[in-house]
């Protein structure tokens, strides 16, 4: 049998974060202890296939916990996610520590499969099948009154529907299937018992939610961030990802309208020129995007937006780049995460032939990447002096202050700010307010006024 101990290695996005997190609490009631890589009996896997190489990376950590778990009887492997959806039981031929491999819809499935797993030494299983509808899940946590991270993220949805040329998510995590409103709202206040301050609702395409007619009786998506607002205790609330294609004016609305719902907005654009979007499958233009933009400020005036931007999309001209970094420069973002394209397998892209070649990419990723940081410098230093509330989430691994503790926590932008608070004052999950004073590269500084 082997040893009922676990340890989880997670790639991607929150998404995965957040299974990660259920899949251990999970876990925990069953009795399994976390512990480290080589001290586990049951190494975790989650995958993304988002980025580049995905495979390789996979294959390449199976082959270091083979290393590392070469003294534990029994170890197994259980590659989860998006990679194990496409290889399948592929894994089993090539990694005889393999012996589970689950994707997005059967991860609710794993520990069941994992406590067999455990007991039945020869069994290898594939819950890879995708599921009718949204797959439900015990969140696994304590009836109230335990401890749980302030910031906690709910799934509202799985998949997506919207096949962008470059994407692999269609085909990893399914078409979209949206969860019941009870089930979300139980999640959210059953979270809030446990301490959650923040809630982020989370869904490849979140604001498309309802529009599947997966879920019973699904309210609108505006109406769904209206009642998770108004439940009693929760401090902050966000979603992610949004689609622009998707962004209705009563989703706007509810930035004017919502204290709770944060002045953050991140809003995936992908590219700057008309003719790329087209290509892309993104199904708007920048005239599109930047009344959306418009809009967003008109609602919330301070509201911040981030951006994700793929640069070397298949045929992408110099001058289509260019209109990219107009763009980023005309709406301001205060973020990007940028990547250069590469090919997906089965995508609509990745049969496009006009690619631009590898250094070309890198080039224009830098050029990118230049422009972005200054606007966020300007983002950050334009914080001093103003005052805001921060939410404590932990304290900083550098405690080199002399007189007192240093704590991280994010205001509502969610920038990272750092406060020094006497010894034995803090206590994660508080919400202060603070005045910035500084502002480093990628975060800021603040201290505490009198509440
Ligand atoms: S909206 Fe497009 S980029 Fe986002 S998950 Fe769906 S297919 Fe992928």
């Amino acid at each position: 049998m082997a040893q009922r101990t676990f340890h989880i290695l997670t790639f991607g996005c929150q998404m995965n974060v957040n299974d990660s997190a259920w899949l251990s609490r999970s876990l925990q009631q069953r009795g399994f202890t976390e512990t480290t890589l080589d001290k586990a009996g049951v190494i975790i896997l989650n995958t993304c296939s988002v980025r580049d190489k995905p495979e390789q990376k996979v294959y390449a950590a199976l082959g270091r916990i083979k290393y590392e778990t070469r003294h534990t009887p029994g170890a197994f492997a259980v590659v989860a996610g998006c990679v194990a959806q496409q290889i399948g039981s592929g894994f089993f031929d090539r990694f005889a520590q393999v012996r589970l491999v689950v994707g997005g819809d059967g991860l609710a499935m794993a520990p069941d499969a994992i406590e067999r797993l455990c007991h039945e030494r020869n069994l290898r299983l594939n819950l890879t099948d995708f599921s009718e509808v949204y797959p439900e899940r015990d969140p696994a946590l304590p009836a109230s009154g335990g401890s749980i991270p302030p910031v906690a993220y709910v799934n509202i949805m799985q998949g997506c529907d919207n096949f962008c040329a470059y994407c692999i998510v269609p085909f990893t995590r399914g078409r979209q299937k949206s969860r019941d409103a009870s089930a979300i709202l139980d999640e959210c206040r059953a979270l809030i018992a446990n301490g959650a301050k923040e809630i982020t609702l989370l869904g490849q395409n979140v604001n498309a939610y309802g529009l599947d007619g997966h879920a019973t009786n699904a309210p609108s998506f505006a109406e769904l961030l209206r009642q998770v607002a108004a439940l009693p205790g929760l401090a902050r609330l966000r979603f992610v990802t949004p689609h622009p294609k998707d962004l209705s004016p009563e989703v706007i609305a509810m930035f004017g309208e919502l204290p709770n719902l944060c002045p953050r907005l991140h809003l995936p654009l992908q590219a700057g020129s008309d003719r790329v979007l087209a290509r892309m499958g993104r199904k708007y233009d920048m005239a599109r995007f930047l009344h959306l933009v418009d809009a967003l400020r008109a609602a919330r005036p301070d509201i911040a937006l981030s951006t994700d931007l793929i640069v070397g999309f298949p045929g992408e001209t110099e001058e289509q780049f260019q209109e990219t970094l107009d763009a980023v420069r005309r709406v301001n973002f205060m973020s990007s995460f940028s990547f250069c394209y590469s090919d997906r397998p089965g995508t609509a892209a990745s049969r496009i032939l006009d690619k631009v070649p590898h250094a070309e990419k890198l080039h224009r990723l830098e050029r990118l990447q230049a422009v972005q940081e200054e606007l966020s410098a300007q983002w950050l230093s334009q914080k001093v002096g103003c005052q805001t509330e921060l939410l404590l989430e932990g304290t900083s691994r550098r405690q080199d202050t002399g007189n007192g503790e240093s704590w991280q926590g994010r205001d509502p932008w969610g920038d990272t700010v750092n406060v020094v608070l006497p010894s034995g004052t803090g206590a994660v999950g508080q919400l202060l307010p603070v005045r910035i004073t500084g502002a480093r590269k990628h975060s800021l500084i603040g201290e505490v006024l009198q509440s």
